[in-house]
């Protein structure tokens, strides 16, 4: 009978040759004799050939062993047999873990590139029931959210509430009665609670920013990096740039939290033109004291004037390379490196995760439009298309299930033969609903630059197991988000 690998990723560092296996997503480390075994069956080879004449051959018995491994750990198989079937849907309804409360649709900025206010927003104008939409969600919208949460969150131990707009600080009042109830909730059903907000920081006072570090709120700051690069493109109506005026109330947050919150991030929205990512990474951790940066390039239909184009793509993967190459130079340290993509990346992959789906949008996680309304994540929040039922209501669950069925990897048959699919399992569903006008389409247009970030990240993995392995646990834990808190398109 002929054996032949299943697919695979194998790489090499500091020396040390690995193994990516992609139907488990474990990596293994391979010494002479498995290299040797792996070798040999590769591209398939006869099993009773290669056993014929090794009776009593000592140096045989122990390469037989190492085969069997391979066999165990799911690399090696009989030719022909079907790989393991992708895991069908959980139990269904499953249970929610976090809701993202859109507080507002509206923004006091006009970022040239908004996904929601440009060329490729989904949100219709009017609801389905023909009212029109309200700019703010009312405190009342917000507790029955809350309940809500609680309703569908049988069995989850922390469920986990994130502000999001527009600009999610328009509408504090209701932010600061939802996360009282909330707190007040939590203690009658016995769960803990978790609160994040993303903002673009122009209206963050003190008093806001004791109320967040008083309840340790993960802070996602949208900002693109020093004067010049921020107000490329964000800024006020008036065209006026934003950045001198976020830039000490950033500070002020990051020094009230220190030492006390939750680590402090930066989003940045990457676009044509832009500044080179470490020059940015050093401006936002070295010069305003973010804690983390994570970059994710703009997401937009093909065309459009601000998208990456392929040769900045390239150059993009360059400068991350720089950038794990330092996060990398820390961990043999024992230190922190705050370049977010990468240590999600690295979690992920130390913890075996093999996503069936890109994200939990509809899964553990729920948008919710100012009425109410439920959308898939809050990037689909007041698509109709693409409303899975309101918080009065309950959800569509039949709508649900359809679309986490058409979204499930093994009905994605450009990513069945990607040693990448663990991790990426076809990106993310807004930006192929923008793309190609179909949420569960994967995102084919970025395959090589995500397998050639994965093999990054796969390298940077390996050399750290080899000269640092103890910090590897600290990847240990919370996976990130697979099922629950917020995911921009991370890449
Ligand atoms: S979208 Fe592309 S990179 Fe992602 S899993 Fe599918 S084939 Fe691989
Ligand atoms: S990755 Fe895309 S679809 Fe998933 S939660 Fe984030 S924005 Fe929504």
């Amino acid at each position: 009978m002929n054996y032949i690998t299943e697919l695979h990723r194998r790489f090499e560092s500091e020396g040390v040759p690995f193994v990516y296996v992609s139907p488990s997503a474990s990596i293994l480390a391979l010494d002479g004799v498995s290299a040797s075994v792996l070798d040999h069956f590769t591209d398939g080879a006869d099993l009773e050939e290669w056993v014929t004449g090794h009776d009593g051959d000592e140096e045989f018995k122990e390469q037989y062993e190492v085969f069997e491994g391979l066999v165990h750990q799911g690399l090696l198989k009989p030719e022909g047999e079907l790989g393991p079937v992708a895991e069908a849907l959980p139990p269904m309804p499953y249970p929610l873990t976090t809701l993202v409360l859109n507080v507002t649709n509206k923004c006091n900025l006009a970022c040239t590139y908004c996904y929601e206010f440009g060329e490729d927003k989904l949100a219709d104008a009017l609801r389905k029931n023909g009212d029109a939409r309200r700019s703010r969600m009312s405190a009342e919208t917000a507790r029955q959210s809350i309940d809500f949460l609680f309703e569908n969150s049988t069995g989850r131990d922390q469920v986990n509430l994130t502000f999001f707009g527009g600009e999610t600080l328009l509408n504090f009042e209701t932010i600061r009665d939802a996360v009282l109830y909330a707190k007040e909730r939590a203690a009658e059903c016995g769960k803990r609670m978790g609160f994040a907000l993303t903002t673009n920081a122009t209206l963050l006072t003190d008093e806001i920013i004791e109320f967040l570090v008083e309840h340790r709120f993960g802070v996602n700051i949208s900002i693109d990096g020093g004067g010049e690069e921020q107000d490329r493109h964000r800024t006020f109506k008036s065209g006026k740039g934003t950045y001198e005026e976020i830039a000490p109330r950033i500070q002020r947050l990051i020094a009230a939290n220190s030492g006390v919150g939750q680590p402090i991030g930066a989003r940045v929205t990457l676009t044509e033109g832009a500044a080179s990512v470490r020059d940015t990474y050093q401006h936002l951790v070295g010069e305003l004291g973010f804690d983390q940066v994570g970059f994710a390039p703009v997401t937009s239909a093909p065309g459009r004037d601000y998208a990456l184009a392929s040769a900045s793509m390239d150059a993009l993967l360059d400068d991350f390379r720089v950038l794990t190459e330092d996060y990398v130079e820390a961990a043999l340290e024992n230190k922190r490196h705050g370049f977010s993509n990468i240590e999600d990346l690295l979690r992920e992959l130390h913890q075996g995760v093999n996503k069936a789906h890109p994200c939990g949008a509809g899964l553990g996680l729920l948008g919710v439009s100012t009425e109410g309304d439920l959308g898939l994540c809050h990037r689909f929040v007041e698509s109709g298309e693409h409303e899975v039922g309101d918080v009065e209501s309950g959800i569509d669950q039949e709508k649900r299930q359809q679309f986490l069925i058409d979204g499930h990897i093994s009905n994605k048959a450009e990513c069945q033969t990607c040693f990448a699919r663990p991790h990426c399992s076809g990106g993310c569903y807004h930006e192929a609903q923008v793309r190609y006008g179909d949420a569960s389409h994967p995102n084919v247009h970025h395959c090589d630059w995500v397998r050639a970030w994965t093999d990054l990240g796969l390298e940077a993995y390996g050399k750290i197991a080899v000269g640092n392995p103890a910090f590897l646990d600290r990847l240990d834990g919370d996976p990130g988000a697979p099922a629950g808190a917020v995911m921009e398109v991370e890449v």
